[in-house]
């Protein structure tokens, strides 16, 4: 999520090349709303931020306030209806939203939305639609005080930006389970949730929003209301794999945490090789500090095709087949005859490690070490990352021998929590590790673990 109040800036470009520093955290839908003072246009379609914009719809998009979007569905299926920013009329004008997390109180939120007998098109069907309108409770006067009647009710993980007319707008739930955080920029101010998007166009960061912060920027400046007490839970699984290693979090840089991590991994699972290679791009940091603090040379043994992405062309059957090898390939002068250590950021479902180990063995690996920088992820996350059902996470039922025989490694090791944790160096009791521990920091009632199907009349249900 990006958003900007800059008068005399072109705002529309500015959060065009904040989404694109943006792109990894969402890869199936972008969109842009800007506001001239007087009216909200929103432009948004699936794909890629390169795919949906272009100069010439860039140019339309004219004012000084903006806030972009670039969704990965956790919540409500991945179709145009439920790209963002969601737009919605308000008593005083109209409301454009992006959301970035899952909430956990959708469907009590969707019942306070239908007593309110506000029914006039539900556009969407996810708890972003839900809570936009929310925000655009027709009984108050302001997007403002909607806002905050609103926020203190609603329960999950949302870092949030959205805008009226003439103000920009930002919220964190009070575990601040995503990041976000407030640049400045010389004629304006910048929120984003990761500080690499303020780097991209030369915004100094300011600070954090702070868990259960409301932030309000307009020509008064930048005016902040709490609507709940903090209690910090931050996602240790952004260090981990979600944010870009550029990017800092509580003050710690992410690239020095993997790097750290890595380091830690070799002390608790050391290896007799000849070379260490990571998953390219997110097993890299980690590979470099397992390979500096093992002494095993560091090498690239496997080359990513950076640019599969989401693509609208769907692979033949013959293309498909060769599964991995869209996105990876083996550098086989490099692994031939090696005992090699492959370090990845997680095993979720397996399939990929599998895939991965296989392939280096039939570009000739003389043995194959897998290393990972995070513990088995054992739990399904209900806060913003779409994992997989615990019946599908691989450690949701196999020990880390039986993941080793499942993906045909020579031997299997996964850094310890408290290693990953002292890495990050954010005290424990403020970082939530659920998918690795099972202990939520909010509990999450049963109604609310599936995805939700939100029907236009206010009926709801969720399918597993
Ligand atoms: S359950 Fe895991 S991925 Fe989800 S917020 Fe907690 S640490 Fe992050």
């Amino acid at each position: 999520m990006f958003g900007v109040w800059s008068p005399g800036e072109d705002v529309a470009k500015l959060t065009y090349f904040g989404l694109y520093a943006l792109q990894h955290r969402g890869q199936e839908s972008a969109g842009i709303a800007v506001s001239d003072g007087t009216r909200i246009v929103v432009y948004k379609d699936m794909g890629l931020v390169a795919q949906v914009f272009d100069e010439s719809v860039l140019t339309t998009l004219r004012g000084h306030v903006a806030v972009g979007h670039c969704r990965y569905s956790t919540s409500g299926a991945s179709v145009w209806e439920n790209a963002q920013p969601t737009f919605r009329s308000t008593s005083s004008g109209s409301l454009a939203l992006g959301h970035n997390g899952n909430l956990i109180n959708t469907l009590e939120l969707a019942a306070m939305v239908d007593a309110a007998a506000d029914r006039r098109g539900r556009a969407g069907t996810s708890d972003t639609d839900v809570l936009t309108a929310l925000f655009a409770d027709p009984r108050t006067s302001s997007v403002e005080e909607s806002a905050l009647a609103a926020l203190p009710r609603v329960r999950g993980a949302f870092s949030l930006v959205f805008m009226d007319e003439q103000t920009l707008y930002a919220a964190r739930d009070p575990q601040g389970f995503r990041p976000l955080v407030l640049g400045r920029l010389a004629r304006g101010w910048v929120v984003a949730s990761e500080t690499a998007a303020l780097d991209i166009i030369g915004a100094a960061f300011v600070r954090e929003v702070e868990p259960g912060e409301l932030i309000a920027i307009d020509e008064r400046g930048v005016r902040s209301s709490t609507f709940a007490p903090a209690r910090p839970r931050g996602c240790l699984f952004e260090y981990v794999y979600l944010a870009r290693p550029d990017t800092t979090i509580a003050g710690r840089s992410v690239q020095a945490t993997r790097v750290e991590v890595g380091r830690r991994l070799a002390a608790e699972h050391p290896a007799q090789a000849d070379l260490v290679i990571p998953v390219p791009e997110s097993g890299t940091p980690a590979a470099i500090g397992y390979a500096e603090a093992s002494g095993i040379p560091y090498g690239q043994g496997l080359v990513k095709n950076s640019y599969v992405g989401r693509t609208f062309i769907q692979p033949s059957q013959t293309i498909r087949q060769r599964g991995i090898r869209l996105k990876l390939n083996p550098l086989r002068g490099v692994i031939a005859g090696k005992r090699v250590v492959v370090v990845d950021d997680s095993i979720v479902r397996g399939n990929t490690q599998r895939a991965i180990v296989a392939m280096l063995r039939e570009a000739g690996a003389a043995q194959v070490h897998v290393r990972i920088s995070s513990p088995p992820v054992s739990w399904p996350c209900f806060y913003g990352i779409d994992f997989a059902t615990r019946a599908e996470l691989i450690a949701g039922s196999l020990s880390v021998a039986e993941i080793r025989g499942s993906i045909g490694a020579d031997s299997l090791g996964f850094i310890s929590l408290d290693g990953l944790i002292e890495a990050s160096t954010i005290p424990a009791a403020n970082l939530c590790r659920a998918c690795f521990d099972g202990d939520y920091p909010i509990p999450v009632a049963e109604a609310e673990r599936g995805k939700h199907v939100l029907e236009g009349a206010g009926v709801s249900r969720t399918r597993p």
